[in-house]
């Protein structure tokens, strides 16, 4: 054990977990200490995505799908991919938790209840591309929740504020590794390296560093297939179909309510309305009308069309993270022509015949999930000292986009790290 800096606990990652996890359990007593790798900051303009090229807050990562091969930007910044994000909030069905255990529905309605009231999520008015998508798909639209308040946007750690409840948190500073009592791989973590050498002792080491930042971090200390953790061999997505609109379909003189080219408040939500469509028992797609063209909210983007979003929400397929460290979505070939079927679908009712583009929804998810890695806890199995609360630790995707579960389930999370007070 060397000396040196020390915390009751080390949150690893400020992105919406870690923003959970270190102001909750410094509000319980402990000394915390969230290292972000981040330094620049993401601007707060609501609407906007900042993962174009060029981009200072977000990391890219290598993926495949299928033939295709894909950069996944993920928040590199204090709010991690929730600064940068579509912003959108929707809670998991009951049924999403159905295969997460018993305790779950119960668990995750009090989290998320803890959640929105610090998010406390919005609705927008319907643009005139979600009213296309009405029309076509009479009675079956909803609303979505937007983590914004007018033109700001509301990232968890403006909500969640660790350092407002005296959480250390520290930017610019990169984990490189898990340290091991005596040395002894997968026996008692008591704290973390980071990239410069420096050594943190903690009592506690909590993950939040993303679904690939995590499982890169358990790998490379060691946790892995070969101790029994099947790390990144779970990884689950939403993979996405994006149709082309037609220019003459909508113009840059289509108004929204209100008035204006854009909503009242600048950039207009990318995405306020959804339409979900079941397609058998077991299949759900989520048709999105994306407000504007991504060019205009995504910095850097060559010019693109306006594209409506078909995504799959109830994937089958896994796909897992190779040795060196690329992301291989799965290229279940039941998955695709469940979405292939249903993008056709809505191509039909809307009169589209344009291009139809491959792409993901960056909901990447699973890779050190409860139940596998992880016990109900987030405590990973047969290690001491350390647990992951993030997008890592979904058992399973609900039918919508994880940020708002990512939440919930790390307020529930924190719950337990205080109930045991184990730092
Ligand atoms: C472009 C994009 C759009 C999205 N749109 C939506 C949406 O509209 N609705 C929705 O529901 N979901 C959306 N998502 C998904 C959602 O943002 C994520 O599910 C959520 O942010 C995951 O939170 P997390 O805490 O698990 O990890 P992240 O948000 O990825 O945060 C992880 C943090 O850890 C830091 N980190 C990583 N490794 C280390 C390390 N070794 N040392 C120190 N720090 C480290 C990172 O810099 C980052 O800040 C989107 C994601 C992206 C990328």
């Amino acid at each position: 054990m060397s000396g040196g800096a020390r915390a009751d606990v080390v949150v690893v990652g400020a992105g919406p977990a870690g923003c959970v996890m270190g102001r909750r359990l410094a509000e319980a007593g402990a000394d915390v200490l969230l290292v972000e790798s981040g330094t620049a900051s993401a601007s707060p303009r609501a609407g906007l995505l900042d993962v174009g090229p060029g981009s200072q807050v977000v990391a890219r990562h290598r993926a495949t799908l299928g033939e295709a091969r894909l950069d996944l930007p993920r928040g590199r910044t204090l709010g991690g991919s929730g600064a940068v994000n579509g912003g959108y909030c929707t809670p998991a069905r009951p049924a999403d938790l159905a295969e997460w255990g018993p305790d779950w529905p119960r668990r995750y309605a009090v989290g998320l209840a803890r959640a929105a009231e610090r998010l406390r999520p919005g609705l927008a008015p319907m643009g005139p591309v979600a009213a296309q998508v009405a029309a076509a798909f009479p009675g079956r639209v909803s609303a979505i929740g937007q983590a914004r308040r007018g033109p700001r946007r509301v990232t968890a750690f403006d909500a969640w504020d660790p350092s407002g409840a005296g959480a250390r948190v520290r930017t610019g500073a990169t984990v490189r590794r898990l340290r091991w009592e005596g040395g002894r791989v997968a026996g008692r973590c008591d704290g973390v390296v980071l990239d410069d050498d420096e050594e943190i002792g903690a009592g506690q080491v909590v993950l939040c560093a993303g679904a690939i930042g995590t499982a890169a971090l358990l790998t490379g200390s060691g946790i892995g297939p070969s101790t029994g953790h099947p790390v990144g061999l779970g990884v689950q997505e939403h993979p996405e179909l994006l149709l082309d609109l037609p220019a003459d379909v909508l113009s840059e003189r289509d108004r929204y309510p209100g008035g204006g080219p854009a909503a009242p408040a600048g950039l207009p939500p990318l995405l306020s309305h959804v339409v979900r469509l079941q397609l058998a028992a077991e299949a759900e797609v989520e048709i999105r009308p994306y407000a504007v063209p991504l060019h205009h909210v995504i910095p850097g983007l060559e010019p693109a069309p306006r594209r409506i979003g078909v995504a799959l929400m109830t994937p089958v397929g896994r796909g897992r993270i190779g040795d060196d460290g690329t992301v291989h979505l799965s290229e279940d070939p039941h998955d695709a022509a469940v979405l292939a079927g249903a993008a056709a679908r809505v191509a039909e009712r809307m009169g589209l015949d344009g291009d139809v583009t491959v792409s993901t929804s960056q909901h990447l998810s699973g890779t050190a999930r409860v139940g596998e890695v992880l016990d109900d806890s987030g405590r990973v199995l047969g290690v001491q000292g350390l647990r992951v609360a993030d997008a890592s630790a979904l058992p399973s995707l609900p039918r919508c986009g994880p940020y708002y579960t990512v939440l919930a389930v790390a307020e529930d999370l924190a719950t337990r790290v205080i109930a045991e007070r184990a730092w």
